[in-house]
């Protein structure tokens, strides 16, 4: 097969390596309209990207079917972290051998003195992380005046990485004259300055939507309720049972969280984000290589560049901030045409974002529940079972062990145990607390499911305490699937009281209110500031704030005379129009409650 518009020697290296056609962004750097000129291009990891742009500056390098003898670089590609370097390096180095290109590398942690010598004899491309480019820059062994044409690659995440300055510097050693491709996962507006700055007329090639298909990925929504998140990511990590898995969170600080979890459960894990060395990076790397690992969790950054084959499993544990970085964290697997499946955990309060982002990239997520504990070991007996059927041809050795056991039990004893020893091996799923209907089919509007038909706390048993109490407000309510299983523990952790702290709690259509003892509500409100980031809400959508007015909707009396109102007010609590007693609870201290300004309270921290 011969690929058009290409250099034969291109065209013949794609063949070589098995390629049938173009991917999307390839064929559209190759197309008449983009030879010669700047791009700006958006496309995802796993779309063939580091072919598009070895294929789009073909036309500076290649003269006579070769590479012309260079004194200083034609062409420099810098990338955010050594893997993706280290990964360029070895796409060019196929794609260009026949061509006679050299290509040097440039990265932190490996050794200067002999990426000197290399730059110091004559290469074609050079490919580098951006400080270690601008060391060997500063220090005379790279001469970049006669390059031809520089590329960022994943620009957005070179930026993120806070390496404008490098960059900048790198890009002004370079002759006016040079071709500049940018590639981007995303283009936001930092990516939209540079290019200003550094492209004259740039081509914008876009194929987030047409490279979809390249990869096979399966989607899935798994709702759960905000507290269950971690329990979720247990029991998919034990449905799935993947070879390989990637957990994304957003920041570092719930990598090591979600890592440390995994590990004191008994998953073989390892942590990738900013805070780790090159060493530790390395380590973790060949260990999910080599098997020793299965898990890895990472934030975005740190997952750059990864490239492994036995990936079959994406779980973002956060979600992601937008289509493109879905599409970037999915890409991990599902790669070289094998199957992978990404699942996108959606906290409740979520499920709109999260379906719009959906929607808006034109992917057909399935929607479901998380697996059980029920389901997890459903699944374990099926695989046991399959495991240990399976023909295997026995030592004598063991068979003789095996009827000196049989002397001593029966069959099923033996069996039992070997099931046992078995499962001893696999972290015991989680107990979620609580499973609702399907993400979609939820009941929506003013409807009531029959799981909303539980007495609310407080259940009219009278309980010192509550007297003297103010209410807070939740903004998520019955369409956001609202239940105090799984509101008390969430209530709990972002405002550090215990659950007998807590007194009603009364769920609406879109707000629950909650009601907690007028002594400890200045330290409540404190926490839920300090556990909420930015936005006055945890990673899952939820806030809390001081609702002084209490409810406006009635209390739920379809199941029998339960009280709603704070356990031990005597009669229940206001549960009509707004008006003086919806302060504390009836009978108690009706003065109102007043929040100190948020400002005033002690400095926040990340959530969680
Ligand atoms: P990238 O987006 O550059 O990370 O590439 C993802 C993977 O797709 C790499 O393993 C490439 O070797 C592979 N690839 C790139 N172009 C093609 C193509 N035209 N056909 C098949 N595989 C490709």
């Amino acid at each position: 097969m011969t690929f058009d518009n290409l250099s034969p020697v291109l065209s013949d290296a794609l063949t070589a390596r098995g390629y049938e056609a173009l991917t999307p962004v390839q064929t559209h750097v190759a197309e008449d309209e983009a030879r010669g000129r700047d791009l700006l291009v958006s496309a995802q990891t796993g779309s063939g990207k580091t072919v598009a742009f070895g294929l789009a500056m073909a036309d500076e390098l290649i003269e006579d079917g070769r590479l012309p003898f260079a004194a200083s670089p034609l062409a420099l590609i810098i990338a955010p972290t050594r893997e993706l370097a280290l990964q360029v390096s070895r796409e060019l180095s196929w794609l260009y051998g026949k061509a006679g290109a050299r290509i040097a590398t440039c990265v932190g942690g490996m050794d200067a003195s002999k990426e000197r010598r290399n730059l110091s004899q004559g290469v074609h491309i050079v490919v580098g992380t951006p400080g270690r480019l601008r060391d060997h820059l500063e220090r005379g062994a790279l001469d970049l005046e006669a390059l031809r044409v520089a590329v960022l690659d994943e620009a957005d995440e070179m930026l993120d990485m806070g390496f404008r300055e490098d960059l900048e510097e790198i890009l002004d050693a370079t002759p006016e004259t040079r071709r500049t491709l940018l590639f981007s996962a995303t283009i936001p507006k930092p990516i939209v300055q540079l290019a200003k700055r550094y492209q004259k007329d740039a081509l914008r090639i876009s194929t987030v939507g047409e490279d979809r298909g390249h990869g096979d990925i399966a989607y899935q929504a798994v709702t759960v309720a905000p507290a269950d998140i971690e329990g979720a990511v247990i029991n998919l990590l034990r449905l799935h049972e993947a070879e390989t898995a990637m957990l994304f969170c957003a920041t570092r600080d719930n990598v090591r969280r979600l890592h440390a979890s995994l590990i004191e459960r008994g998953f073989a894990a390892v942590a990738l984000s900013g805070e780790h060395s090159q060493n530790e990076r390395n380590h973790a790397l060949q260990a999910l290589r080599d098997r020793r690992a299965r898990v890895c969790v990472a934030t975005d950054v740190a997952a750059r560049g990864i490239d492994l084959p036995t990936l079959s499993l994406v779980i973002h544990v956060e979600i992601p901030r937008d289509a493109e970085t879905l599409q970037h964290r999915s890409g991990r697997t599902g790669r070289a045409g094998k199957k992978g499946t990404a699942v996108i955990i959606v906290p409740y309060p979520r499920r709109r974002r999260v379906d719009g982002m959906l929607r808006g990239a034109r992917i057909n997520a399935e929607w479901m529940d998380a697996p059980t504990a029920a389901d997890v070991r459903q699944k374990d007996q099926e695989r046991l079972i399959e495991k240990l059927l399976a023909p295997v041809e026995h030592e004598p050795e063991d068979l003789e062990l095996a009827a000196r056991l049989m002397a001593e039990r029966s069959a099923e004893d033996i069996a039992a145990s070997l099931v046992r020893a078995h499962r001893a091996l696999m972290p015991p799923p989680e107990d979620l607390l609580d499973n609702g209907p399907r993400g979609r089919d939820r009941p929506e509007r003013g409807e009531r499911g029959e799981r909303f038909e539980r007495p609310e706390r407080g259940g009219g048993e009278r309980r010192d305490g509550f007297e003297d109490s103010v209410w807070f407000r939740l903004n998520i309510g019955r369409h956001q699937n609202a239940d105090p299983r799984w509101i008390l523990p969430l209530l709990c952790r972002r405002g550090h009281v215990s659950k007998n702290e807590i007194g009603a709690i009364r769920i609406g259509p879109k707000e629950t209110m909650f009601n907690i003892p007028r002594a400890i509500a200045d330290r409540f409100a404190e926490a839920v500031v300090r556990t909420a980031n930015q936005d006055g809400e945890d990673d899952s959508g939820v806030s809390i704030t001081p609702a002084p007015d209490g409810p406006t909707y009635p209390p739920r009396r379809d199941k029998g005379p339960r009280d709603a109102g704070p356990r031990g007010a005597p009669g229940g609590h206001r549960a009509g129009p707004r008006g003086p007693r919806g302060l504390g609870g009836p009978g108690g201290n009706t003065e109102r409650y007043k929040p100190k300004p948020y400002g005033q309270r002690s400095p926040r921290r990340p959530s969680k």
